[in-house]
């Protein structure tokens, strides 16, 4: 038997701060250029969130954006 890494849906922040989420939302890290700016949808699986960086504006659906 091999463990199988299965690539799941997460979001991520691409701020830098390392932020991910299972179910989407925003980044929590006031210290984080995007805070409170929805995670980027990625389906990575080494962890490098390359898609997320590569499509920083693929946001998870159903996610308002705040404009002023
Ligand atoms: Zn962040
Ligand atoms: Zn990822």
């Amino acid at each position: 038997m091999s463990i199988k890494l299965t690539a799941m849906t997460h979001y991520v922040c691409t701020g830098g701060c390392g932020e991910n989420s299972s179910v989407g939302g925003t980044c929590n890290n006031n210290n984080c250029i995007k805070y409170h700016q929805p995670l980027s949808v990625c389906h990575c699986e080494d962890g490098r969130h390359e898609e997320a960086f590569q499509n920083p504006n693929m946001i998870a659906e159903g996610q308002e954006q705040a404009k002023a």
